[in-house]
């Protein structure tokens, strides 16, 4: 098993509110609206080798996200990694894509998270045949713990702290030749829990919604900003860091102080294990 040729497609890299931000009037919203410098859709990434696919979350933009490609793809898999809207409301148009493309669909969440989304999507889970897509008895199954073999990469997930806002899972993909990891919502993650899964990184993708929210109140925040980011030691280990789920508070033109750190913006190709 072999990585090779693997690529990482971002196709949304914004916080849970998109950007432009509605009614905002700050540099970055209007410099969106305006030249669609910084304009950026909610979080998802498609990782691809060959005709092989995965779906990295499905938020509220995914129709366009799909849309866009230009050609119907049909996800082999699809990693769902918490039940909050900017990565699960897209759930509904990816049943429906994959229904008129006539495809079989694996969406895959870590156990914990099925029952929300359950509840959230009851039509989907009826079993009434409701997408003639369904091959299966259940339209989202628990992520194996031993984890999934897609793209060359074998993919688990781990639980993270999400501050304020709960817990949510981080996605680690290793091959024999090369490692990544794709962590969108997370804070405060425990040093035995960055030890365990979050080194030996080729590649380290990671959520940063502010700049910097030292000014801010601390319980009520939920993802790493920019400054913690530049100082957490897993990051600065790994080979490459891009940060994501950006909010309209950056402006990806901004050079950052370490040169293995930059920022992902949408359509970016990263070509991976190679
Ligand atoms: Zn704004
Ligand atoms: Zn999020």
């Amino acid at each position: 098993m072999s990585a090779q040729g693997a690529t990482l497609h971002f196709l949304g890299t914004s916080d849970s509110k998109g950007v432009p931000r509605f009614w905002c009037g700050c540099a970055v919203c209007s410099g969106a609206r305006t030249t669609g410098a910084n304009r950026r859709t909610r979080s998802s990434a498609l990782l691809r080798r060959g005709r092989e696919t995965l779906l990295l979350d499905c938020g509220p933009d995914l129709h366009a996200q799909l849309a866009r490609l230009g050609a119907p793809l049909i996800p082999d898999a699809v990693l769902i990694s918490h039940a909050h809207n900017d990565h699960i409301l897209g759930l509904g148009d990816l049943l429906d894509y994959v229904s008129y493309a006539g495809g079989h669909l694996k969406i895959f969440a870590p156990e914990q998270v099925i029952p929300q989304l359950r509840e959230r999507f009851a039509y989907a889970f009826r079993g009434e045949g409701f997408h003639a897509g369904f091959q299966q008895s259940a339209p989202v199954q628990p992520l194996p713990r031993s984890g999934l073999t897609v793209c060359g990469y074998t993919v688990r997930a781990f639980e993270v702290p999400h501050g304020a806002n709960g817990s949510s899972h981080a996605f680690r993909f290793d091959s024999p030749t090369h490692r990544w990891a794709y962590i969108t919502d997370a804070i405060g993650v425990p040093d035995e829990l960055a030890e365990r899964w979050l080194t030996g990184l080729e590649l380290l993708v990671l959520g940063t919604a502010f700049r910097d929210e030292s000014a801010s109140v601390q319980s009520r925040r939920s993802l790493y900003d920019v400054r913690e980011a530049l100082e957490l030691s897993w990051a600065r280990a790994a080979g490459r860091v891009l940060l994501t789920h950006l909010s309209h508070d950056i402006e990806t033109g901004a050079a950052l102080p370490h040169g293995h750190f930059g920022y992902a913006h949408d359509g970016l190709s990263v070509e991976l294990g190679t």
